[in-house]
């Protein structure tokens, strides 16, 4: 476990452009032809549950489901299946994966809501329960399973409702706060009381006036003692996690710890809002709220987007590109990545689709000159330049000892960096492989697990076997009548007699 030594936390001012801020929430329908990538957290892969000319419904379980890392996939509209193949995703890499299509049938029928539960009678088993039926995810951008999250056994005494969105462009949040205040502290309410937990802290973005004084105006239909808010310095990163912990309760998560092992847990507005809608409402996660902006859209809007919506028909929606060049990017300009094929489909971790003028052509890295500048910069106390040697050579284990896993790819070493270095992109790289590692030793241990067992029941198989004969011996011997005995030793004689006859006739036909 490391604790770092307390320092100022790294952070930058970012211009604080917002092109979709302040418009209202618009509900865009399905597509006619909709695309489910299988690919969850960490490469893993959701096994499909239906096949080519299945029908299905909104709500209808389409892949996953079987363990709390792998939530179960829902369609988002009625449909046809129409594939299940190797297709383009939003990654950092333009990876595919594989692919579940669906044919939009026009009458987006939906599976029966699942039973609403009451608050009162509801446990964190029940909870737990309800929260992976539903699919519900982390909508801040991490897409984390939430009953997860919630799973944890440790007594928790602070639910942080991140509303602070610090990233240029991205003003889905900020719209959901300023229209659905309500819900949020609904399911905020629901979250920390089936937890156990005292206190609730809205952090919003000291720039989020608006959401501010809606979330001011919900919370007076609310227990004042319970909830409190808090004004975040906007700058960046503020909404990351571990870094909104540390400013708003003074105590830093351990490296390699969940935020639960100090007491706190944080969840995003929209995903409150999904998870108190899941409980009262019995409603799946099929759709999310996202910012499509950036100089090059025509018409920035904050829309509500079925979960599986191809990427260029959310850009049509909005009146397309004003630039046929312009760069297309998933997320915020920070944390984000390129989108290399716009087919790719809409995922609960897409919050933004941004477009740009296509860049001036970024200057070409140069050696490292150990300036320490990513050092200072970054937020989670980590050592970027040396990470970026360690991930160039794929060392692994070095990787895991400076901690790669708590970076949060917020993409503030790269700004800094005078040698423009890729060094996030590097990272991702990084992680990637360190997780395909875990996951194979992760197999292999429990292989061996299998073999072991499989090896001890057999010993003890052999050993049960070998008394349960010992016993009959002892009972035959003790039961047994001299008669019987007297018959035993004549068999035993006979056969000694029959054995020493054929002998006898072997060493003769030898001597002949
Ligand atoms: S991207 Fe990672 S290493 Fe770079 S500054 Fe952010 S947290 Fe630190
Ligand atoms: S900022 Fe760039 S050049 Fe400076 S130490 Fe970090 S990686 Fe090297």
């Amino acid at each position: 476990m490391r604790i770092p030594p307390f320092r100022s936390q790294g952070s930058i001012r970012l211009d604080r452009k917002k092109s979709a801020a302040g418009l209202p929430i618009e509900p865009l329908g399905p597509s006619t032809l909709m695309a489910y990538s299988l690919r969850q957290r960490q490469g893993h892969i959701a096994v499909p549950r239906v096949a080519p000319g299945d029908h299905v419904f909104r709500g209808t379980v389409i892949a996953g489901g079987r363990s709390a890392l792998d939530p179960p996939i829902h369609a988002s509209t009625s449909g046809t299946v129409m594939a299940c193949l190797e297709a383009p995703f939003a990654h950092p890499q333009g990876r595919s994966a594989l692919t579940l299509e669906i044919a939009s049938d026009g009458l987006d029928q939906a599976t029966p809501p699942l039973p609403p539960l009451s608050i009162r009678d509801l446990d964190r088993t029940g909870l737990i329960r309800r929260l992976h039926e539903a699919g519900i995810v982390g909508l801040g951008g991490g897409a984390f399973p939430a009953a997860l999250k919630a799973a944890q056994e440790i007594p928790l005494h602070t639910l942080i409702v991140n509303g602070v969105e610090c990233e240029p462009y991205v003003s889905g949040d900020d719209q959901l706060m300023r229209e659905r205040a309500q819900e949020i502290l609904e399911g905020a309410d629901m979250f920390a009381h089936v937890l156990g937990i005292k206190n609730i802290l809205v952090a919003i973005d000291e720039h989020l006036l608006d959401a501010m004084t809606a979330i001011h105006e919900a919370l007076k239909a609310f227990p004042q003692e319970r909830f409190k808010v808090s004004k975040v310095e906007g700058r960046y990163p503020g909404g990351g996690e571990r870094q909104l912990i540390e400013r708003l309760i003074g105590t830093q998560v351990p490296s390699g710890e969940m935020p639960q092992t100090i007491g706190v847990i944080c969840q995003n507005v929209g995903t409150l809002l999904s998870l108190g809608r899941a409980i009262t409402q019995g409603e799946i996660l099929t759709s999310r709220v996202l910012t499509v902006g950036g100089e090059s859209i025509r018409t920035p809007k904050n829309l509500e987007v079925r979960l599986g919506t191809p990427i260029q028909d959310v850009i049509r929606y909005c009146g397309g590109l004003l630039a046929p060049n312009a760069l297309l990017w998933h997320g915020g300009p920070m944390m984000g990545f390129e989108i290399k094929d716009s087919l790719s489909p809409v995922t609960p971790g897409t919050h933004a689709i941004l477009a740009f003028e296509a860049p001036a052509p970024h200057p070409l890295p140069e050696p490292c000159i150990r300036c320490g500048a990513c050092n200072d910069a970054c937020p989670a106390y980590l050592l970027p330049e040396a990470l970026y040697r360690a991930s160039r050579s794929a060392q692994l284990e070095t990787l895991r000892t400076l901690h790669v896993g708590d970076c949060i790819e917020c993409g503030a070493c790269n700004v800094v960096c005078p040698s423009h270095l890729p060094l996030i992109e590097t990272f991702l790289l990084g992680k990637e492989k360190l997780g395909r590692l875990s996951e194979e030793r992760e197999r292999a241990h429990h292989a061996r697990q299998r073999y072991e067992a499989r090896i001890s029941r057999l010993e003890r198989q052999e050993m049960e076997r070998e008394r349960a004969r010992l016993e009959r011996k002892v009972a035959l011997e003790k039961n047994s009548t001299p008669k019987i005995l007297e018959a035993i030793e004549r068999a035993r004689r006979k056969q000694q007699a029959i054995n020493t006859t054929l002998l006898k006739e072997r060493s003769d036909d030898d001597l002949l």
